[in-house]
């Protein structure tokens, strides 16, 4: 017998519209390339997102077309989201970071005819322009008086502003199916091509949904929250949709994520809510630490997309500030678990609350997981065993655009995410590395993840990478790559012995590289293949202590 409840069809459009009739004087805030502030409301996003899908109908898209963005988090970034999407198109967001070669791979791969770009990106986008043979137009996401005045080595370029200001305020939204796609994302692939993940509207509101829950943003009407995490990255995890979702006000800071802009914004705006990965706020702490600030009204900071170490829970938690550690990958739309406490986590000691930050954390609602061994079956849940990672859900992907390839899909249709991770016996699961960063010694499992987390909870440690090093003996033994902190002395045998009675010797690193800098990938991820290859392939030549 089916239910008898209305056949409503989830989709983005109707988020903005939720938004724009009950929220409407709500702000949405943005620095902008030069470093003014921008200020709107939901009610005006509502109206020229429609005035922008009546533009793009007229430039001849139909159904299913893919719009690709070059862009920061600004408003103009947001009404393309939601004009795309609502009006049947894809939102195709491309990572600026991205090497050029990579870029224009994934714009053919994804068969853009439009791109929005914003006039920062300009250089890099003609730079490419003559192997992007799809690309029928772009436009530049900006008013007139700041249009490029050379030539373009594309046959068509628009003023967004332009593209708006000739439109009606009012679009006919399609009905469209639930699973239409509305959004694409590629993986950043260290290795190989990257990979699309195509979002449905269904997908895209019931994450959201999810995002807004008290245990994972804790967004409402009443928090003001600022996405750091750019809307480039996975959907700047959710939130340019959860926050429209349940009215609260959205920052979006640009370009500029230097501490110093992102302290002022979050003193004038009276951030309440933020979320980005473990390097910006590792650099704001800094300042804020060194300026003696404070971080006002925020209470609530979401890390993930690396390991959040332990040491910068607890640099928050004294600046007032509680750190949801969360854990998610492009195919999960990102958000998959949140290390948010129990009703039991009341008797922790503070120095255990520490420890215990150092979990990805437990399943939300809606996607479930397996973990299991070589042989598939399911491991212990203790805290202590370890397998591969497997999950499934409504926002999962199911496989990649535009490709056969299937690799990380089992038969089963359960997605392998290649992270090795164990769960404890509350369903907290920690991430010991992915497979293919995890250091095997002597047939025993060493983590990167917990020796980088040691190593920078040493004062005068910045930034460190663990990595495999070929060992004749072990096969292979972990070497550090350590940044220090500006000005610090700091010695090998210092930072060694800091790892006594953390764990077992025979995990201690074996030796330690001093660095200027690490690479990262587009995302901000150690580039641990680099870092291999850098400073693990030899023996140390060029070791500085
Ligand atoms: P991407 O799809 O490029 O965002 O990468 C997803 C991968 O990032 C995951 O499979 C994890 O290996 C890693 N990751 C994401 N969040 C965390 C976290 N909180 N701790 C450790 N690794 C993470």
């Amino acid at each position: 017998m089916r239910g008898l409840m209305m056949d409503v069809p989830l989709s983005v459009s109707s988020i903005l519209r939720h938004a724009a009739a009950y929220h409407g004087e709500t702000e949405i805030v943005s620095r902008l390339a030069d470093g003014d502030i921008h200020r709107t409301t939901y009610a005006a996003t509502w109206a020229r997102s429609q005035q922008l899908a009546n533009g793009l109908v007229r430039l001849g898209l139909t159904a299913g077309d893919r719009i690709g963005t070059l862009a920061w988090n600004s408003f103009r970034h947001l009404e393309v989201y939601f004009s795309t999407a609502g009006a049947g198109f894809v939102c195709h967001t491309i990572n600026p970071r991205l090497f050029p070669e990579q870029i224009a791979y994934i714009i053919n791969h994804a068969a853009d005819r439009v791109l929005f770009v914003e006039p920062g990106f300009l250089g890099l986008l003609e730079a490419i322009a003559d192997k992007l043979g799809k690309v029928e137009a772009i436009v530049v996401m900006t008013d007139r008086g700041n249009m490029p005045a050379g030539p373009s080595k594309f046959a068509k370029v628009i003023c967004f502003e332009e593209l708006l200001a000739r439109e009606p305020a009012v679009f006919d939204w399609p009905v469209l199916d639930e699973n239409t796609a509305a959004a694409l994302c590629y993986t950043s692939g260290t290795t190989g091509d990257p990979k699309g993940v195509l979002y449905s509207h269904r997908s895209i509101v019931l994450h959201a949904m999810s995002a807004c829950m008290p245990d994972v943003f804790a967004l409402g009407a009443g928090s003001v929250v600022m996405a750091v995490v750019p809307m480039f990255h996975v959907n700047a995890w959710g939130l340019p949709y959860a926050a429209p979702m349940c009215g609260a006000k959205l920052v979006l800071p640009g370009a500029k994520l230097d501490p110093e802009s992102l302290h002022d914004l979050i003193a004038t705006e009276r951030v309440t809510h933020s979320a980005g990965v473990p390097t910006v706020w590792m650099a704001l702490l800094d300042w804020i630490d060194a300026k003696a600030k404070t971080f006002g009204l925020l209470k609530r900071v979401v890390i993930g997309g690396s390991a959040c170490p332990p040491a910068m829970f607890a640099r928050f938690r004294d600046h007032g500030v509680f750190v949801l550690h969360a854990w998610g990958m492009t195919e999960t739309s990102p958000l998959g678990l949140v290390n948010s406490p129990k009703a039991n986590s009341a008797t922790r000691s503070p120095a255990e609350a520490v420890a215990f930050s150092a979990k990805q954390g437990r399943p939300l609602f809606g996607i479930q997981y397996r973990i299991v061994d070589a042989d598939d079956n399911e491991i212990a849940h203790d805290g202590v065993a370890f397998g591969s990672l497997l999950v499934r859900g409504p926002w999962v992907a199911a496989s990649y655009s535009g490709s056969s390839e299937s690799v990380a899909h089992r038969p089963d249709g359960w997605f392998e995410t290649g992270d090795v991770v164990t769960m404890d016996a509350d369903g907290y699961v920690q991430v010991v590395d992915r497979t293919k960063d995890v250091i095997k010694s002597g047939g025993e499992w060493i983590s990167s993840i917990e020796l980088e987390n040691i190593a920078v909870s040493h004062p005068a440690v910045r930034e460190a990478a663990v990595v495999a090093k070929p060992d004749a003996r072990w096969g292979e033994r972990p070497l550090l790559v350590v940044i220090r902190r500006p000005g610090a002395d700091l010695s090998e045998p210092d930072l060694l012995a800091h790892y006594e009675g953390k764990v077992a010797r025979w995990c201690v690193p074996d030796s330690v590289v001093f660095v200027e800098e690490l690479p990262h990938t587009a995302t901000g991820k150690l580039l641990k293949s680099r870092i291999r290859e850098l400073y693990a392939a030899a023996a140390q030549p060029d070791r500085r202590k």
